[in-house]
């Protein structure tokens, strides 16, 4: 019993005077278990890395140095061999310098479409006045040939170029076709828009389909307010207009 009392005894107390011991044993206890956690994460980061790193290092290191080596060796030869591969590097450089300026002139390339594009929209050819009541068409009248179209709508209606050209001539001949403007296409035909009250072109110019180029009138010989519209193939051959503009898109009722 004694035994076993000062078992108990001891028991407890080591409960009363190992509660310092026992202190020091928890933090013992603490320390080994914080010890063993650090321990354990030193060991999982050593694990890991040493995973991570002792297989391939070792080797690694050994293979980077006879590789650095290598490489230095190769780039030393690299360097050597390509020293004259280096200015064909810097000529193709030159080359790709050169592409930039076909980038930047593809890019001019680009905006000068776009400016079309917003011409586009303007057909080669189109109606010289839109939305005019046709008063005379080509053809025999009174004996003689009316050589174009009449067009009519409320004087200083805009006039438009029927298609892209040169003016060469605009004024008043005094030929009966009052303030006229001819313009040349380049294609053999010529187009001429005569009686206008004011002309907005000089001699030279070069117009755009659908451009402005004078106000409708009653210039020279007319009895109101119209467009004489002509065309001709060669200059003075004119030739009926309703069907040399149908071809082209534009449909002026004769
Ligand atoms: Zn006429």
């Amino acid at each position: 019993m004694q035994e076993d009392s000062p078992v108990q005894n001891e028991n407890t107390p080591d409960t009363a005077p190992t509660e310092q011991p026992q202190r020091p044993r928890r933090r013992n206890r603490l320390v080994v278990l914080g010890a063993a956690a650090l321990i354990a994460l030193g060991l999982g980061g050593v694990v890991v890395a040493t995973t991570g790193t002792d297989h391939p290092a070792p080797t690694a290191v050994s293979l980077d140095a006879q590789s650095r080596n290598e490489a230095a060796s190769r780039a030393d030869r690299s360097a050597r061999e390509s020293s004259t591969p280096v200015t064909p590097s810097a000529s193709p450089s030159a080359t790709s310098a050169s592409p930039a300026p076909t980038k930047t002139v593809a890019a001019k390339a680009e905006p000068k479409p776009k400016p079309k594009k917003t011409t586009k929209p303007t057909p080669a050819w189109v109606d010289p006045m839109p939305g005019a009541t046709v008063t005379s068409c080509y053809g025999q009248r009174w004996g003689t040939l009316h050589a174009g179209i009449d067009l009519a709508l409320p004087s200083g209606t805009p006039i438009r170029a029927a298609a892209a050209g040169t003016v060469t001539q605009a004024g008043d001949a005094a030929d009966g076709y009052g303030n006229s403007v001819f313009i040349d296409h380049g294609t053999g035909y010529l187009t001429h828009y005569a009686h206008q009250s004011r002309i907005a072109v000089t001699v030279g110019q070069r117009v755009k389909a659908g451009q402005i180029i004078g106000y409708e009138g009653a210039t020279g010989d007319a009895t109101g307010p119209h467009l004489h519209f002509e065309v001709h193939q060669g200059m003075w051959n004119q030739i009926d207009p309703a069907p040399f503009m149908r071809a082209h898109g534009v449909d002026l009722g004769c």
